[in-house]
């Protein structure tokens, strides 16, 4: 048994187990995560980032977000504020969103740690292909969601699991720094905690909005939330 470190219920059972990670599914989100004593080293781990950031991510990036900003857009046509956490866009990339008027920000831990951007809030927070990185994802969902303005947006991109029984085949789960994997079930757990609404989430995309009755957490001098 393992706590799950999403939801944090300790009746995580081992559902696969290959040469070098064993997997635990929780039984109350159904996130599937690897065993933390397999983890990479920090070096090694930020090593195969830097490997990942020269290599094709920026044009999968690049696609990920310019629709996503159209549809936003469509959705709330006012100028956004949004920010892009976890994986970078290049200035190059950057410099093309900026052009139509969009205006994001961008924080990843290891390359552009900028904390600063982590005392504002946001319109839109989008995350490309970084919450299967998530080694303790509550930690960043209760982040992510004092990052988000309340009405605002939060799309992810992540390859959902959809076949406990194909998991043991997923190449997804070979590369050693993919340690999270969520099913549409995970995210319609999140969304029954009472913050966000799921919109979406099929295939590798996901859309969730947070909702606005949720009051802002940051400041801890304001009234405490009421109670859904
Ligand atoms: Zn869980």
């Amino acid at each position: 048994m393992r706590r799950c470190p999403l939801c944090h219920n300790d009746q995580a059972e081992l559902s696969f187990q290959d040469k070098k990670r064993g997997f635990y599914l929780c039984p109350e989100c159904r996130l599937l995560f690897a065993d933390s004593s397999s983890y990479l080293l920090p070096d090694a781990e930020k090593q195969r980032y830097g490997r990942a950031r020269q290599t094709g991510k920026q044009k999968q990036l690049a696609r990920f977000i310019h629709p996503l900003l159209d549809q936003l857009q469509s959705l709330q046509p006012t100028p956004l504020f949004g920010l892009n956490f976890g994986r970078v866009l290049s200035e190059d990339g950057l410099k093309q969103i900026r052009d139509a008027g969009h205006h994001l920000q961008q924080f990843d831990p290891f390359f552009a740690a900028d904390h600063q951007l982590l005392h504002h809030q946001y319109d839109f927070i989008c995350c490309f292909r970084v919450f299967e990185h998530f080694r303790t994802p509550a930690k960043e969902w209760s982040l992510i969601e004092t990052l988000l303005k309340p009405g605002g947006w939060l799309a992810i991109s992540t390859p959902l699991l959809t076949s406990l029984a194909a998991f043991p085949k997923w190449h997804y789960k070979n590369n050693p720094t993919h340690v999270s994997f969520y099913q549409q079930q995970t995210f319609a757990y999140l969304a029954s905690q009472g913050k966000f609404r799921l919109i979406f989430a099929a295939q590798d995309f996901i859309l969730m909005q947070k909702t606005s009755g949720s009051a802002i957490t940051r400041d801890l001098d304001a009234e405490p939330p009421l109670v859904d």
